[in-house]
């Protein structure tokens, strides 16, 4: 029988689902490959959220084709351009997102699987290949941002019960995962999001849980709070920014102003001084002025972040923003993300250059080139010039900036 292998684009959520399409195909009796080239079926689980990612899948597609592979799409890309998908050489089934939970049984009515359990993969106990567990409790997003395809591929606003998440939480620390990723499409949307949080730190056991990603005006003071007083929650944020800019961010129809960014994110640092921040900004939306990219790049320079991911804004089909005037010219859009990418490394230096000899905690991911790695609370990436088990925490003192973070020595004393 084909072996199968499951590939996946994009997001932790995406990577979350694609786990579980992974498991539900072994329990249909399928094997797995170990590598792409031994498989003749490949699940695609694609991403669509610019036309880079697009581009990535059907490249993809392409390599499969040369193995001559069947591949399976499913995932964002598919359920926004089924037909066209469906028509590409190799391509023999596509899933579309909103039918990714029931992919088994659309891969038995197309024969590509011999038979399905009755047994369904509900929870999860961690990640192949990953140290941290990403664990999926919110899917959809209703906000319509303009730039912005996900409310058209991931339409339907769903929450998981609390007391699944934190099953599920409790099986993977069962199964010795030490640090547990919440995620979910637009994560602040899920309803207690502080109540969750509280009842997994609960759980007696050495791990830490991190948040994905939150937008700034939904922290509430409750998960602030639980940030500043309890060290298993990870000392780290993700907070989009998009823009710095008022007038682009309006038209972005994010929800929120530069002073209110600016300020939440002082007055986050202030109550939690060893907290870090990161943060995407969108280069070059429709209309963007020199000035107005100023404006980012003066926030940026403001706000002490650890890391700003830089996306040159992509043109999805179907957003308002696509149809704006004024679409950027792409020579302007690449020198403005260079530029931005040289303020990002510098602030990036900035910002661990306070942490020279100072100690963190360290879950150690993978041995490579002599060094250990992994990251801190605060999501440095942290090397160690010793090797240490994997998914074990090691106590280090930071010693100097190296790489994309820092290098330190093993100390456990206090
Ligand atoms: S909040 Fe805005 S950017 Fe984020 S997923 Fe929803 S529409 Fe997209």
């Amino acid at each position: 029988m084909n072996k199968f292998y499951v590939h996946t684009f994009g997001c932790k959520v995406n990577q979350y689902e694609s786990e579980k399409i992974r498991r539900e195909l072994l329990l249909c009796g399928m094997r797995e490959a170990k590598e792409l080239k031994d498989a003749g079926l490949v699940i695609l689980n694609t991403c669509t959220v610019t036309s880079r990612a697009d581009a990535d899948a059907r490249n993809f597609i392409r390599l499969c084709s040369k193995n001559n592979s069947k591949v399976v799409l499913t995932g964002c890309y598919a359920q926004r351009a089924k037909e066209y998908l469906s028509k590409i050489d190799g391509v023999c089934c596509v899933v579309p997102q909103d039918q990714k939970q029931r992919i088994v049984e659309n891969l038995l009515s197309a024969g590509l699987v011999l038979r399905i359990s009755n047994a369904r993969v509900d929870t999860l106990d961690g990640i192949k290949n990953h140290t941290r567990a990403f664990l999926k409790i919110q899917d959809g997003c209703n906000r319509f941002c303009t730039y912005c395809i996900v409310p058209y591929v991931r339409k339907e606003l769903y929450s998981r019960n609390k007391n699944d998440v934190i099953k599920e939480a409790q099986g993977m620390i069962n199964k010795n995962i030490k640090e547990i990723v919440l995620c979910g499409t637009h994560t602040g949307l899920y309803p207690h999001l502080s109540d969750v949080i509280e009842d997994i730190i609960k759980i007696e056991a050495d791990f830490r849980v991190r948040l994905s990603s939150i937008e700034i005006n939904e922290i509430d003071d409750k998960v602030l709070k639980i940030a500043v007083g309890n060290k298993k929650f990870c000392r780290h944020f993700h907070i989009p920014l998009q823009s710095g800019d008022n007038e682009i961010l309006k038209k972005m129809a994010r929800r929120y102003t530069r002073d209110f960014y600016l300020n939440r994110i002082k007055e986050i640092q202030q109550l939690c001084p060893d907290i870090s921040v990161t943060t995407d900004v969108i280069v070059g939306f429709p209309s963007e002025k020199e000035s107005a990219f100023h404006n980012t790049v003066s926030l940026i320079r403001e706000a002490n972040f650890l890391k700003v991911h830089i996306f040159p804004y992509s043109k999805r089909e179907g957003t308002p923003a696509s149809r704006f005037p004024e679409q950027l010219d792409c020579s302007i859009i690449k020198q403005r993300c260079r530029f931005l990418a040289k303020i990002s490394r510098e602030c990036s230096k900035k910002y661990l250059k306070n942490f020279r000899g100072k100690k963190v905690d360290v879950l150690i991911e993978k041995n490579k080139e002599g060094f250990s790695y992994g990251y801190s609370s605060n999501y440095i990436p942290v090397y160690v010039d010793k090797q240490c088990p994997a998914n074990e925490f090691v106590r280090v003192r930071i010693s100097e900036e190296y790489k994309n973070g820092v290098k330190g020595e093993i100390d456990e004393t206090d």
